[in-house]
């Protein structure tokens, strides 16, 4: 690395011995084992048995698979960070491997418990769900319930849970290790792709060029094992989803998020119908920028004023004191990501890119992964997993199996947590050409969120579609429907050149997570809905809200969001989240007036 500006988070490293000493500690093997015989005990008593237990009985059952997928849960999650620490590592890689194939076969033992809790009769069922000593479970037993009609015979679930190890799951690994390996080539360079993609921020337009025109030849040089990736995991998906009875590709993802396709299909509709809110934007970006053309690499340029250096310990305290303003909760949960380390911050040479909190399991903590660079959006990636985070410990209460919730509630609690810290550095800057930078940075991250990811959606949907009716698809078609997707949003307002054709192939979203995408849109939508209530209403919103990060996923998505007066059952409900993005837009014009 040639810019050696010291960031302080350079030393702000995981410690995961909260997890497991190490590698070699002999607790894990311990504990691997001591999983395997809890599995063949739980099921010996259990199988074949479920739909005739009591209440009680049940009860006692998920007391015990609580407990079961605890430990595991701590093994997975400790094989997988330490993996993320180093990729190009093959100790580490081993031992994620050894660990999941383990994992697998555990799941294999205990898929009688959703199969049979599936398969019981809707009498039986609905005597559970009335009886107090299920309470706690209830919504669990629910969500079983949803994926009745989707379930295979025993043996058959068995066959997929063994054969997605080498399958999938295996095809998903050596996409990231390809990722994680590659290097592009920039002025003499060979650099990562968070690296080389960091460089599209810059305030040097020829940078950001030579930066894109990298990647380009980077991707270009992969593209045939990305094309056959892509087209083997959507042919997968395509055969899973036929198995169970899915009707479109996105079908299963809706189950398992706990919305119907209706409310999906209005969100997106919302968000395509308002795709002149982005081309106004850019209209207005090109004229900041002095440009007569804005190309796909000129999207991210700074504008002048909003280039500033938070360092470590400047980035933790306007977090903190962000979160501390809405709630002194948020603040206390917050720090204790900071005391304990529970962060992993610096980029290092073969640490995974990117950024997440893992949630690991209720018995310990939230771990985040972040690759800081002190830049204005690295505070803002810290307020985001520090949402995930406070989320993830606050819901741990539910226990392991209900502490998770859906991926479109999943993000919210990060992207209100961001919203919050930009308030916080809006409310410390008073140069109206530096607020200006940062409004259109906010701007250009909600655009991220709600219609970068509607047209990745967009992507996606046309993308299995394609592989479905068309076959095997080449990597010029995967090119063209991206480039379609993504014009379609952009409008005339920024020139995409055909080299851009292949930027669908490094996302690794579409592969891990099939329909994930939209989820981003659905969080940002709540969440400028919610945050406009909390500004109206002041009051007990804010405990109000941490409820409902308590709540986890004890309910459905719908019903954890109703006491915050929001119905989402309504679908004048996402135009409204628009108009406020709309109004943003209009704003930055208004300042951009001012200014000249
Ligand atoms: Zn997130």
């Amino acid at each position: 690395m040639t810019d050696m500006l010291l960031t302080g988070a350079e030393e702000i490293a995981w410690n995961l011995g909260d997890l497991y000493a190490g590698m070699d500690d002999p607790q894990l093997d311990a504990d691997l084992d001591a999983c395997d015989a809890e599995a063949t005990a739980f099921s010996a008593v259990y199988r074949g048995r479920v739909a005739g237990l009591s209440a009680a009985e049940l009860a006692e059952l998920i007391v015990r698979c609580e407990a079961l997928n605890d430990r595991m849960g701590r093994i997975g999650a400790f094989a997988s960070l330490n993996w993320t620490q180093n990729t190009e590592d093959p100790a580490r890689g081993a031992l994620l491997q050894r660990v999941t194939e383990r994992g697998a076969r555990l799941a294999q033992e205990l898929v009688f418990l959703d199969l049979e809790l599936a398969a019981a009769p809707d009498a039986t069922a609905a005597a559970w769900l009335a009886d107090p000593a299920l309470t706690h479970w209830r919504h669990w037993l629910e969500m079983v319930r949803i994926f009745r009609p989707h379930l295979l015979s025993e043996p058959e679930e068995k066959l997929l849970t063994e054969k997605s190890v080498t399958g999938a799951a295996a095809w998903g690994r050596f996409f990231d290790e390809v990722h994680g390996a590659a290097r592009y080539e920039l002025d003499g360079e060979q650099l990562s792709r968070d690296q080389a993609l960091s460089k599209l921020y810059s305030q040097d337009r020829a940078l950001r060029g030579r930066a894109a025109a990298a990647i380009t030849a980077g991707l270009k040089a992969m593209q045939r094992t990305n094309t056959y990736i892509f087209n083997t995991l959507a042919a997968d998906k395509a055969s899973d989803d036929r198995l169970r009875s899915f009707p479109t590709w996105i079908s299963g993802r809706n189950l398992g998020n706990q919305v119907d396709d209706h409310t999906v299909k209005a969100l997106i509709d919302a968000v395509t119908s308002r795709y002149d809110i982005v081309a106004r934007y850019y209209a207005l970006k090109r004229r900041l920028l002095g440009l007569d053309e804005l190309f796909d690499y000129d999207r991210y340029a700074p504008l002048p004023a909003a280039d500033r250096f938070y360092s470590w310990e400047q980035a933790r305290e306007i977090v903190l004191e962000a979160y501390g303003r809405f709630h002194p909760r948020m603040a206390e949960v917050a720090g204790w990501f900071f005391e304990g380390r529970w962060i992993d911050a610096p980029p290092r040479p073969g640490k995974m890119g990117g950024a997440f909190s893992h949630g690991t399991v209720p018995s310990a903590h939230p771990y985040i992964l972040l690759n800081f660079e002190a830049k204005p959006r690295d505070v803002m990636t810290l307020a985001h997993e520090l949402g995930h985070g406070v989320h993830q410990k606050l819901a741990g209460v539910q226990g392991v199996l209900m502490a998770d919730t859906p991926l479109t509630t999943a993000e919210t609690a990060s992207v209100f947590g961001e919203m919050l810290v930009f308030q916080e550095l809006m409310a410390r800057e008073s140069d109206p050409a530096a607020r200006l930078g940062m409004l259109t940075g906010k701007i250009e991250d909600s655009f991220a969120t709600a219609f970068r990811q509607i047209s990745m959606n967009r992507f996606e949907h046309a993308m299995h579609t394609a592989r479905r009716a068309e076959g095997e698809l080449t990597t010029e078609r995967f090119s063209e429907l991206w480039l379609a997707t993504q014009r379609a949003m952009f409008g005339d307002s920024v020139t995409m050149s055909e080299d851009y054709g292949l930027w669908w192939s490094y996302v690794p979203h579409f592969l891990s997570t099939p329909g994930y995408v939209y989820a981003y849109a659905f969080g940002e939508l709540l969440v400028l809905a919610l945050y406009a209530r909390y500004q109206q209403e002041g009051g007990d919103f804010p405990e109000r809200y941490l409820a409902m990060l308590t709540a986890g996923g004890s309910q459905w998505p719908h019903e954890i969001v109703k006491p915050l007066g929001v119905d989402l059952t309504d679908p004048g409900f996402w135009a409204d989240g628009l108009t406020i993005l709309e109004g943003m837009v209009a704003e930055a014009e208004q300042l951009a007036d001012s200014l000249r």
